[in-house]
């Protein structure tokens, strides 16, 4: 429809369903503590300072260890599990009940669409509750023994920043774990909202522990000796170095680390469900995902029309306000993140690769990035080898099944990968050669609480999610 016939009507989310104070402590012990430290958080949407939030140092760091070690010794490790699923349940029960707020919050603070936040990260953050919950008076059945770790220290990043907590704290409070949790510099809101969660379920005061701040207040948490595992998911960059800092300790590290998808479609793919996908893979919370599509291998044959219809379908995208309802494509987290973004796109085009941005009109504040797409993309370029974590495509030619599984595996990362084909024999025999984690069919960005996730390679080790995710917590 043109736009002489039709005036866009904005369908705006309301802010005041939540309350963001102008300050906020960390929470240890149950209790509401200040830091000497503070640190702005802002709307990256806006550049407004929402809240000044505490940054924990080491004397805080210990204070929270030993709360989580006196929980997990006193009253949470010998708790039984059926104790512990009733304080899951009732967690997971509340955040469906506050999802309206929390998602909004979410937005807000994370620059992500509503329309995600509240149509994927709630409902997946209550699911993985409700799902350890489950879990928790049944661990016997789940074949990792039934005795808890102690104190995990907790390391999240900022691209879904409640999911990852929940990815992480569910099941090792499941499995009897106390845990320090450190949300990612530029997103504490919904980890504090948690914290007041956790009081309102009655949760024992010491069993979650939150600690806000940037990385110096990480590498404390890895490095104190009270903890006994370190859960991380963030860039490899940071994991290696957490690696480091872990080995030869006696402690346990699980590392979620970067990703480089390839979404792979073949000549007999639906073409237009296939577009769709690409677009959910790379343009689903700005590209801002560490298993999103972001090299797309296309066979020949089809790669001038399959290109055709996603600049066609790309056109309709809606870049914007965060809380506006209609709005696709959201802000960029942070000034730190577009200016990554923005210095590999300039060394794609610098290479010789061929850039098409989405025209469309960009808010004069904020961080944002219209979404873009590489054409004439070689395997040695930086945009198809380096992790962009951003509305960016990268878009890569193939011939065979066997060419494109060898430009599929020529990465360092291997978390994800889409195939896109009507021959199910085709999609059997490519998952079991793609060295990823995860390989989509016919689908892209599916999650469940009761599936496994986890990379090979350079994107880390363990699994998270489903009975796989309890191993991390278990001693056997
Ligand atoms: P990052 O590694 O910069 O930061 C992640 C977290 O680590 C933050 O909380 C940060 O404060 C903390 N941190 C930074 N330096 C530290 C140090 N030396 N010691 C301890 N903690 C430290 O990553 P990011 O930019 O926040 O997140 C984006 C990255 O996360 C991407 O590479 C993405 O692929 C990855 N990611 C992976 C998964 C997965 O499941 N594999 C999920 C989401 C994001």
């Amino acid at each position: 429809m043109s736009d002489e016939l039709f005036e866009y009507a904005p369908a705006p989310e309301s802010r005041s369903v939540v309350r963001i104070e102008d300050s906020y402590g960390l929470f240890i012990d149950g209790e509401f503590v200040s830091a000497k430290q503070t640190f702005p958080t802002i709307d990256p949407a806006t550049e407004e300072v929402l809240a000044e939030v505490s940054e924990a140092g080491a004397e805080e760091v210990d204070l929270a260890v030993d709360a989580a070690r006196t929980a997990f010794e006193r009253v949470w490790g010998p708790m039984p599990g059926r104790e512990r699923a009733k304080y899951l349940y009732r967690i997971a029960r509340i955040i469906q009940e506050r999802s309206r707020e929390l998602a909004v919050l979410e937005s807000i603070d994370n620059g992500k669409p509503i329309r995600e936040t509240r149509d994927f990260d709630l409902p997946q953050v209550a699911a993985h509750f409700f799902h350890y919950a489950g879990w928790a008076d049944k661990l016997e059945h789940a074949g990792y023994g039934t005795t808890p770790i102690g104190v995990a220290g907790q390391i999240i990043p900022w691209n879904f920043p409640l999911l990852m907590l929940a990815w992480k704290i569910a099941p090792a409070l499941a499995c009897g774990n106390t845990v320090v949790l450190k949300p990612a510099e530029t997103t504490p809101l919904t980890a504090l909202a948690f914290a007041e969660i956790c009081r309102q379920a009655d949760l024992p005061p010491g069993v979650v522990n939150i600690v806000t701040g940037g990385p110096e207040t990480g590498r404390l948490l890895v490095e104190h000796p009270g903890v006994d595992k370190i859960a991380f998911t963030g860039s490899t960059e940071v994991g290696r170095r957490i690696a480091r800092a872990v080995a030869g300790t006696g402690k346990r590290l699980g590392l979620e680390l970067g990703g480089k998808g390839a979404n792979i479609v073949f000549d007999d793919a639906p073409l237009d469900q296939a577009v769709e996908g690409v677009v959910n893979s790379i343009f689903f919370n700005q590209g801002q995902v560490c298993c999103a599509g972001s090299r797309l291998l296309v066979q020949e044959s089809v790669a001038e029309e399959l290109l055709t219809r996603l600049k066609e379908r790309m056109a309709t995208l809606r870049v914007g306000d965060p809380l506006d309802k209609n709005t696709d494509v959201g802000a960029i987290n942070s000034a730190v993140q577009l200016a990554t973004i923005g210095e590999l796109v300039a060394s794609g085009e610098a290479e010789g690769a061929e850039r098409w941005s989405l025209e469309c009109e960009l808010p004069e504040r904020g961080f944002w990035f219209a979404p873009t797409i590489f054409t004439g993309v070689a395997q040695s370029h930086r945009v198809a080898r380096e992790e962009i974590f951003g509305p960016v495509l990268s878009v890569l030619t193939f011939r065979t099944p066997a060419e494109a599984v060898e430009k599929a595996n020529n990465t360092p990362y291997g978390l994800s990968a889409g195939v896109w084909t009507e021959k199910g024999s085709r999609i059997l025999s490519m998952a079991q050669k793609l060295r990823a984690g995860v390989v989509w069919a016919n689908t892209f960005n599916q999650f469940d609480p009761a599936s496994p996730f986890g990379g090979y390679k350079e994107s880390g080790f363990g699994r998270e999610g489903g009975r796989h995710g309890l191993e991390a917590y278990l001693a056997r």
